[in-house]
C-alpha cells in the first residue's frame, strides 16, 4: 500500500522513509505541505497520509481540513505526527479531520500498529466501494453480453420518450431478435449459445452509432433505442446491423456458423405513439412481421390491414389473399410445432453430428434459395423437408435395429432412406387432406343441380353429403337474421321434400329412424309417419 509522508525535518523524515520502507509500503516522500497537497490531488494519490503538525507553506491540520472537503473514494486515513502531546492540540487536529496521531519522536512499534489499523479502514473501505460499484453494474447492466439489460431498457425508455415529446424530437425503437436461436442451441450447445450472443452484442454495440442506446431485455431479444432519429434513420441503421450480422462468422474453434436477425422499427411522431410502452409493443409488431416474411430483414411497423378495412368494407380478391396469409401463419405455427414434437422423439437417438449435418444442410439451402431469389415461405418449406427427411431416417433406422436382421448395406440404404417409406411417414402429418374433399363439395346436391362439380349421387364424397344434411339441420334448428327457426314437423317436411333433391335419400331416411327411436325432435308420431311415406317414395322413384 502507497503511504505519503510529509514532513519538514529532514532526519526525522529520512528516519520515516526507512521504517516504512522496511515494513513494504510504497513510500512517497514530501519535504513540505504544499508539495503533498499536490500529491494528494494528483489521479492516484495515496489514501494514507502521515502529516507533521508543523510545517511551513501548509501545516498539517491545514491539509486535513482541505482533505475532508475534497471527501475522495475510498478514504483517505490521516495520522498526525506532532512533538506536542497537550490534550488541546489533540483534539483541534482530530476535529480538523485527522483520524489518529503520534508523537514525535515515534516509538516504532506504535507507530506500525496504528498505520496497520489506518490500513485496514482504507482496505474496508475499499471492498464495500467495490460491492457498490458491482451493484450499481449489476443493476443495469447484463450479466452475459455487458450491455445495459432489461430494467434498464424500461427506465430508459420512458426517459427518452418523455424527452422526445419535451423537446418535440423523434425517437425510434429497433426490436432485434436472433433467427432460430433456438436450434444453435440444439445443434451447438448452451455455451456455444451464449458465445454467440456475447458476440452479437458487441457487433451490435459497433454498428450502432454512439447515441443508439442498445439493451438486451430477453433470451435472444435486444433492443436499440434511437435518440434524434426518424424512421429513415433507424431503417439505415437497422439495415447495417442485419447486413453485418448476416456475413458474421460464430467460431469457438470447433465449430463455425452465421446467425440472422430480424428486426422491427417504430418511431415515436411518425406513428403518433403516446407512451414507451406503446413504442415498443408496435416496434414488436414489426419484428413478428420481419419474421413471418422470412426472418433476416427489416420491417418498419404498418398499420394492420383489418384495422383499415372497417364494416364490410373488406371483400376484394386481395382481401382474401390477406386472409389467406394469415391462416397460413396458423399452419406455420403448426408445422413447426409437429416439427419440434419430432425432434423431441429423436432427441436420444441423434448424435451432434446428425444435428449439425441438418443445420448445415439448411443452411445451404437458404444461400441457394436466397441467390435463386426464391419466396421465404418456399425456402421455408424446402429447409422443413430437409428436417423431415433427417428425422425420419433416424427413426427408421431404429427400426432396423430393433428387428435385429443382418442386413446387407443395399438393403439398408434402401431401408433407411426408402423415399415410398419417407412418403408414407409425411402423408401421416398431411392431416386437412381429405378433409379438403367436404369442404369443396358441401355445396354438391344429390340430383347433380348443385356447385361446383355439378357432382350426383354417389360421386359426391360420403362426407360431403353428410356434412350437407347436419349442417342444414343444424342451420334450420337455430334463428337465422332471414328467418324465424323451424318447427320440428318443419325441419322433417323440409328434408323430406329434398330428399333426392338437395339430400341423399338415404341419409335423410336414416335421420328419420334416429328420430323415431331416439325421440331427438319432439315430432308427432302422425308427421313423421306421413314423411317416410314420402320418402319411401322418392327412393323407389330414385332407386335409391
Ligand atoms: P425465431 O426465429 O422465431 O425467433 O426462433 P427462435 O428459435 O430464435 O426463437 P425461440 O423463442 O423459440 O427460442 C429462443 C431460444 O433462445 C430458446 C432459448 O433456449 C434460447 N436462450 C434464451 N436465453 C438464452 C441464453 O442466455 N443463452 C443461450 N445459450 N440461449 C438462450
Ligand atoms: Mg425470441
Ligand atoms: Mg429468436
Amino acid at each position: 500500500m502507497k503511504v505519503l509522508i510529509a514532513d519538514d525535518e529532514n532526519i526525522s523524515r529520512r528516519k520515516l522513509e526507512k521504517f516504512l520502507g522496511d515494513l513494504d509500503y510504497r513510500v512517497i516522500s514530501c519535504k513540505g505541505g504544499l508539495e503533498a497537497w499536490d500529491v494528494i490531488q494528483s489521479e492516484n494519490a495515496p489514501s494514507l497520509l502521515i502529516l507533521d503538525w508543523m510545517m511551513p507553506g501548509l501545516d498539517g491540520m491545514e491539509i486535513c481540513r482541505r482533505v475532508r472537503e475534497l471527501a475522495r473514494e475510498p478514504y483517505t486515513y490521516i495520522l498526525l505526527l506532532t512533538s506536542k502531546g497537550e490534550q488541546e492540540d489533540i483534539i483541534k487536529g482530530m476535529e480538523a479531520g485527522a483520524d489518529d496521531y503520534i508523537t514525535k519522536p515515534f516509538n516504532q512499534n506504535e507507530l506500525r500498529v496504528r498505520l496497520a489499523a489506518g490500513r485496514r479502514i482504507v482496505e474496508l473501505n475499499e471492498d464495500l466501494l467495490s460491492m457498490r460499484n458491482n451493484l450499481a453494474r449489476q443493476a443495469i447492466y447484463d450479466e452475459l453480453t455487458g450491455i445495459y439489460n432489461r430494467h434498464f431498457m424500461v427506465e430508459t425508455l420512458e426517459e427518452e420518450f418523455s424527452r422526445a415529446l419535451r423537446y418535440q424530437t423523434e425517437l425510434s425503437c429497433i426490436l432485434l431478435d436472433l433467427d432460430c436461436f433456438k436450434e444453435i442451441n440444439d445443434t451447438f450447445g448452451h455455451a456455444f449459445g451464449d458465445l454467440v450472443l456475447r458476440e452479437f452484442s458487441a457487433c451490435l454495440k459497433q454498428e450502432a452509432r454512439k447515441t443508439d442506446i442498445p439493451f438486451r431485455y430477453g433470451g435472444e431479444e435486444f433492443m436499440l433505442l434511437l435518440p434524434n432519429t426518424d424512421v429513415g434513420g433507424a431503417l439505415n441503421v437497422a439495415e447495417k446491423i442485419r447486413s453485418a450480422c448476416e456475413t458474421k462468422k460464430y467460431d469457438d474453434g470447433n465449430n463455425v456458423t452465421t446467425v440472422t436477425v430480424s428486426l422491427g422499427i417504430a418511431s415515436v411522431k411518425h406513428h403518433q405513439l403516446v407512451d414507451g410502452k406503446e413504442l415498443m409493443a408496435f416496434a414488436d409488431k414489426a419484428l413478428y412481421r420481419a419474421k413471418t416474411e422470412g426472418r433476416n430483414r427489416v420491417e418498419v411497423y404498418m398499420k394492420e390491414r383489418y384495422e383499415q378495412f372497417k364494416d364490410g368494407e373488406f371483400s376484394d380478391d386481395k382481401d382474401f389473399k390477406y386472409l389467406k396469409e394469415n391462416l397460413s401463419l396458423v399452419l406455420e405455427k403448426t408445422k413447426r410445432a409437429s416439427i419440434e414434437s419430432l425432434k423431441l422423439l429423436t432427441r436420444d437417438m441423434v448424435d451432434d453430428e446428425h444435428k449439425q449435418h441438418n443445420h448445415y444442410v439448411k443452411q445451404y439451402i437458404n444461400l441457394i434459395g436466397e441467390k435463386l431469389a426464391l419466396p421465404p415461405s418456399i425456402i421455408e418449406t424446402f429447409k422443413r423437408a430437409a428436417t423431415l427427411h433427417d428425422n425420419f431416417k433416424v427413426l427408421l433406422r431404429r427400426n432396423l435395429k430393433n428387428k435385429n436382421k443382418v442386413l446387407n448395406t443395399e438393403e439398408k440404404i434402401e431401408i433407411e432412406d426408402h423415399p415410398y417409406m419417407l412418403s408414407e411417414l409425411i402423408g401421416l402429418f398431411d392431416f386437412f387432406s381429405n378433409e379438403k374433399s367436404i369442404l369443396l363439395y358441401h355445396h354438391e346436391n344429390f340430383d347433380g343441380t348443385g356447385y361446383p362439380g355439378e357432382l350426383k349421387e354417389n360421386e359426391i364424397p360420403l362426407g360431403a353429403r353428410i356434412f350437407a344434411i347436419a349442417d342444414a339441420i343444424a342451420a334450420m334448428l337455430t334463428e337465422r337474421s332471414y328467418r324465424k327457426k323451424l318447427s320440428p314437423e318443419k325441419i322433417i317436411e323440409e328434408l323430406a321434400d329434398n330428399a333426392g333433391k338437395q339430400f341423399d335419400p338415404r341419409l335423410v331416411s336414416l335421420f328419420f329412424d334416429m328420430i323415431e327411436k331416439q325421440k331427438m325432435l319432439p315430432v308427432p308420431v302422425e308427421v313423421l309417419t306421413k314423411a317416410k311415406e314420402r320418402l319411401r317414395e322418392v327412393r323407389r322413384k330414385g332407386n335409391c
